[in-house]
């Protein structure tokens, strides 16, 4: 066993961390009914969201070229980055002309993966993520293990040791408020010393060359008001046509992230402040391959919501890092493969076909389609590996033979019938408790089954 079932093997091996793990995210996803459900227009909101992302998607060359030049007009410089490499060496240039070893990030998946911070801290940059899950992780040596809530896996009483260890606070804290008061005060000396500011970016408005960051700490404020120069990272699908679009995804971004009626700080960033520098890397990094495919192309319209993550069944039980990519989770198993099948060729596998990602994703990705479609091509592309590939060889040569499938499932009746029941008990009822069912009967279905029916 390997790649990720033997990572979620290791995560579920701690049963205690995995279940609370589970019932924190659906909280979150609870969260996210309730502010859904509040709004009537909901699901009008999601379909226009769509239109809006396919629309953009299928002239984005338009859309950028429009971007560039709104934002240039602005007094923003404008850089594109084909890959990871370049979208580092940009940045590091960028600091490295004005002589700045000093930065503060707010939440960018973008640099995560880019392997931004390894790349400029090799290079004699001080990197400080800002976001408080960002910078218990980074203090953790640890990547992010989720993309809205990076340091979810974690409890508080953790990150009391970790800021004892780290930032010299008093033992044994695990009080939230004082938490929060710690990581402030720590921040607060590095926006002080800062001498540049990077931040991602939510959304890039194609008519007005302005972007958009959301945040609920107020931390890329705070890193990009002092310092003079801002470095704002963005992929190319980041971008909408208009201004007046910008509600549609505002609105549906917090209630599907965090079930936040809106985040915290909308900060809208139009050219450089007075006196200051406004950069955009703008970075493709397999984006353009992906737009060509037009099978999976959709995925690009993902607004990094996490929604997908706090629903799946399997992410919830299994853990962000099980997945051993920038982004887990169902929409991470369709872009991680997507730009290297043989490294992530198990994950499009870690998903039960539920459909729940698809129901709550806010701009209507089909996501379990998607990751079912892709089992298919790693299969072929000869990434599945020789079990897995038996199995589904198997499975698909039973389905068209429905008489198969009947002398299977009494040969697997048949079995069923006569195992020990205890066995069946034991295995059924732990199930049962995690998914809070009656427990099944100590009795085998057979006698149980003659046993109701002669009630
Ligand atoms: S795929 Fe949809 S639900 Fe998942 S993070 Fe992206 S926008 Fe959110």
């Amino acid at each position: 066993m390997n790649g990720h079932p033997a990572a979620a093997a290791r995560f579920t091996a701690n049963e205690a961390r995995a279940r609370w793990h589970d019932e924190s995210l659906w909280l979150v996803r609870e969260k996210r009914d309730r502010a859904a459900h509040a709004l009537p227009e909901w699901e009008a909101l999601r379909a226009c969201a769509a239109e809006i992302k396919a629309h953009t998607l299928d002239h984005l060359g338009h859309y950028l070229a429009q971007f560039e030049a709104a934002a240039t007009s602005r007094g923003a410089r404008v850089h594109w980055a084909r890959d990871a490499d370049e979208h580092n060496q940009i940045v590091h240039g960028l600091l490295a002309e004005r002589g700045m070893t000093r930065l503060v990030k707010s939440k960018s998946m973008l640099t995560e993966e880019c392997g931004l911070n390894p790349f400029l801290t090799a290079r004699g940059v001080a990197v400080i993520d800002t976001d408080l899950g960002e910078r218990i992780v980074q203090l953790r040596h640890e990547p992010p293990s989720h993309i809205v809530f990076p340091a979810i896996h974690l409890k508080r009483g953790e990150i009391g040791e970790l800021f004892h260890r780290e930032l010299g606070s008093a033992e044994g804290l695990d009080d939230p408020t004082a938490l929060t008061a710690v990581a402030r005060a720590h921040l607060r000396e590095h926006f002080l010393a800062a001498q540049a500011g990077l931040t991602g970016v939510n959304f890039a408005i194609a008519q007005t060359g302005g972007i958009v960051v959301c945040t609920n700490e107020g931390n890329a404020d705070l890193g990009t008001a002092l310092p003079p120069l801002h470095i704002a990272c963005m992929g190319i699908e980041k971008l909408i046509p208009r201004v007046e679009h910008l509600p549609v995804f505002v609105r549906l971004l917090a209630r599907s992230a965090t079930g936040q009626a809106i985040t915290a700080y909308t900060s809208h960033f139009h050219g450089p402040r007075p006196g200051g520098e406004l950069h955009l890397v703008i970075v493709d990094n397999g984006r353009s391959r992906l737009l060509a495919d037009r099978a999976h192309r959709r995925v690009l319209s993902c607004i990094r919501c996490g929604a997908c993550m706090n629903t799946c069944p399997v992410y919830r039980r299994s853990g962000g890092y099980s997945y051993a990519a920038t982004i887990p989770g169902p929409i991470g198993s369709i872009l991680e493969p997507a730009r290297d099948p043989a490294r992530h060729a198990t994950l499009p596998f870690a998903c039960s076909l539920c459909g729940s990602c698809s129901e709550v994703c806010p701009v209507q990705i089909d996501l379990h389609h998607q990751l079912l479609a892709f089992r298919g091509e790693l299969v072929r592309a000869g990434h599945a590996g020789r079990a897995r590939r038996a199995l589904l060889t198997v499975g698909g040569a039973l389905l068209r033979r429905p008489t198969a499938i009947a002398v299977v499932a009494a040969f697997a009746r048949s079995v069923a019938r006569w195992l020990p029941a205890r066995w069946l008990a034991r295995a059924g009822g732990g199930w049962s408790r995690e998914r809070e069912l009656p427990e099944l009967p100590p009795a085998s279905f057979r006698s149980e089954w003659s046993r109701r029916r002669a009630r």
